[in-house]
């Protein structure tokens, strides 16, 4: 691996990482307190393109991490810069992803023709939305989605991810998605742009985090608080550092 560039910036997952679903993981707030303290920027980088980025910083907010915009990367907004200002999008997803688009000067609309289809998570998924969006990709429209992760954890269990929702559209459309999001170039990008020097990728999925690391040439941290649990078999990318959170990650890595 990569030896971790003390100093960098630490990109940090959301889900599985900060919070599962709606609830705070005990100690990451301090975590993220202890690596700004030690003079470590810190990105948060998520492939939920559902919520806006006042949302996200709301909801980080409630969980004791004060943070601004320049500190949030999403796949709605890797999936827009996939985009040109001007293009006409059928956006399937949330405000979130609609707001990434609209900031990007994409022209966002409910029906074809459209230059893109761009499919992230959203619960008003139906066969009315399926139908809309595989008939456009048909016409023509380029197939883009968020990301492909099947699942996302929360308390109740794992719930379906965008990639369950794109899969659909592909499927009925017989034509694959670009992915825009973790571990896909378009996001790699953003977060380079945003991030020179990196000391750790921290996510709980190894196929989407950890694969990010590895494209970002920078060491990959699995935390055990989201979809991987404690004794886990092999894995799709094998971590560089293992840890049971983000606050016990911290502390290892940065005195105090
Ligand atoms: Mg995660």
């Amino acid at each position: 691996m990569p030896p971790p560039q003390s100093g960098g910036t630490w990109i940090l997952d959301l889900d599985g990482v900060v919070w599962l679903s709606d609830q705070p993981i005990a100690g990451s707030a301090r975590a993220v307190e202890r690596l700004r303290q030690a003079g470590r920027p810190v990105l948060f980088a998520t492939n939920n393109a559902d919520p806006t980025i006042d949302q996200l910083l709301g909801r980080l907010g409630r969980a004791g991490i004060p943070a601004t915009v320049d500190e949030i990367v999403t796949s709605g907004q890797a999936s827009a810069a996939l985009l040109q200002p001007g293009d006409r999008a059928l956006a399937c997803g949330g405000e979130g992803l609609v707001e990434a688009l609209t900031a990007r000067g994409v022209d966002v609309v409910d029906r074809g023709p459209a230059d893109a289809v761009v499919v992230g998570m959203t619960r008003a998924f139906d066969y009315d939305l399926l139908t809309t969006a595989a008939l456009a990709v048909r016409a023509g429209a380029r197939l883009i989605g968020t990301n492909e992760d099947p699942t996302h954890p929360t308390p109740a269990g794992l719930f379906p991810g965008s990639g369950a929702l794109i899969a659909a559209v592909a499927t009925a459309a017989e034509t694959p998605a670009v992915m825009a999001g973790k571990p896909h170039p378009p996001m790699a990008a953003l977060l380079q742009a945003r991030a020179p020097v990196i000391e750790w990728v921290v996510g709980d999925r190894p196929a989407t985090d950890g694969r990010l690391a590895r494209r970002l040439g920078a060491p990959f941290a699995l935390v055990l608080s989201g979809v991987i649990a404690a004794d886990h078999g092999p894995l799709d990318v094998d971590p560089d550092e293992e840890s049971p959170d983000l606050g016990e990650l911290v502390s290892r890595w940065i005195d105090h």
